[in-house]
């Protein structure tokens, strides 16, 4: 397939203030869309200037949340080359994410190509300043105009680009989380393991709750026991407890974190011993009274460890490493960020230069 450059007519304002830049606020002056027919197949392969696309009001995703979409980020190196970190295991995620939708799967090869291309144009647009990034956001969904419930015979797939800045603006700072036993954010057989639209409508209510009650995030349990740790808010989650990194396994309930893959593989190499299983609620809080939980931090693009400073379950509420940053947690941030930025030697080749 053929990608089309189409002519940029207007540009916006260059950023101002990198450090003050909201997260998925901004947007770059161009971006990336395909379409879908069936019979067809994938068409119309385009870099075009960034605008709002005309829907019906009857296009399947508005009824039926037909969607998926990925996270990934360009950083900006110090010799001024853009780094990608892991792209293809962010395509091939979008695909699986596809199939669990009944969306039809893109060309990897290809897609990773207008990626770059796109990412190339946009260049300008890659923040220079510490801590800052250009957040890619792939994205599909069902057009097709029809309200009876079944798979689109139309999609739109799309790339938008959001110049982002430090996740951490005042230093790195512990999270407060409330463990929800009342809403469950995925079930065995259910949608949790796909990055699609409806696993994150479904978890706004609790993350209010959560946010009225001062906490930052919410801690998923498993949807059968409600004992058993699953995510934290949109993130993976970590625990160094007997001072082995203990993660939820990939059951098919919890999402397939690239962050969490690469923390796992950077434990390994430190000479940690690794769990794959699922931390119960009296682990974590009996293990952060008796010393056994030392630390906590959820995993994902975004923030890279998210540390967490407390738990609240019901009405108890405990305190890991004094509400300070533990030593692993800073270390995997220092490490994984020392390889994205490329102050750090890449030997996994994680990193794809433009
Ligand atoms: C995207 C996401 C993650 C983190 O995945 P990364 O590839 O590390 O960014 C974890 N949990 C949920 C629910 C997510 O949507």
């Amino acid at each position: 397939m053929d990608l089309q450059i189409l002519p940029l007519t207007e540009r916006k304002p260059p950023i101002e203030d990198e450090a003050s830049l909201v997260f998925g606020r901004t947007f770059t002056d161009r971006m990336f869309v395909m379409e879908y027919d069936t019979g067809r197949g994938w068409h119309s392969a385009r870099i075009a200037p960034y605008a709002p696309f005309t829907l019906d009001p009857a296009a399947l995703v508005l009824h039926y949340a037909q969607e998926i979409f990925e996270g990934l980020k360009a950083f900006r190196r110090p010799d001024g080359n853009i780094a990608l970190f892991r792209p293809r295991d962010n395509i091939a995620r979008f695909n699986r994410s596809a199939r669990r939708l009944c969306m039809p799967p893109v060309d990897e090869d290809f897609f990773l190509d207008a990626l770059k291309e796109l990412i190339r144009l946009e260049a300008d647009w890659v923040p220079r300043s510490e801590g800052t990034s250009l957040y890619i956001r792939p994205t599909m969904i069902a057009t097709q105009p029809v309200l009876g419930v079944k798979p689109s015979d139309q999609y739109l797939c799309y790339i938008i680009l959001s110049p982002v800045g430090p996740y951490y603006k005042g230093g790195f700072k512990p999270v407060r989380i409330w463990i929800s036993d009342e809403y469950i954010r995925s079930a065995p057989g259910g949608t949790g393991e796909a990055k699609t639209g409806g696993n994150y409508a479904a978890s706004l209510l609790a993350a209010r709750e959560a946010a009225e009650r001062g906490f930052d995030q919410v801690l998923w349990l498993d949807a059968v026991k409600r004992q058993y740790v699953e995510e934290v808010g949109s993130m993976n989650i970590c625990f160094v407890y007997d001072d082995k990194i203990v993660t939820s396994p990939l059951h098919g309930t919890i999402l397939d974190g690239i962050t969490r893959r690469s923390i796992l593989t950077l434990a390994k190499e430190m000479g940690l011993e690794i769990e794959e299983r699922a931390m119960s609620i009296d682990e974590i809080m009996d293990g952060a009274s008796n010393g056994r939980l030392s630390e906590a931090f959820g995993t994902g693009t975004a923030a890279v460890v998210s540390p967490v400073g407390q738990f609240t379950y019901r009405d108890r509420t405990v305190t890991l490493s004094n509400n300070q940053v533990g030593p692993l947690t800073m270390k995997f941030f220092e490490a994984l960020t020392g390889i994205q930025y490329g102050r750090q030697p890449d030997p996994h080749d994680w990193v794809e230069l433009l």
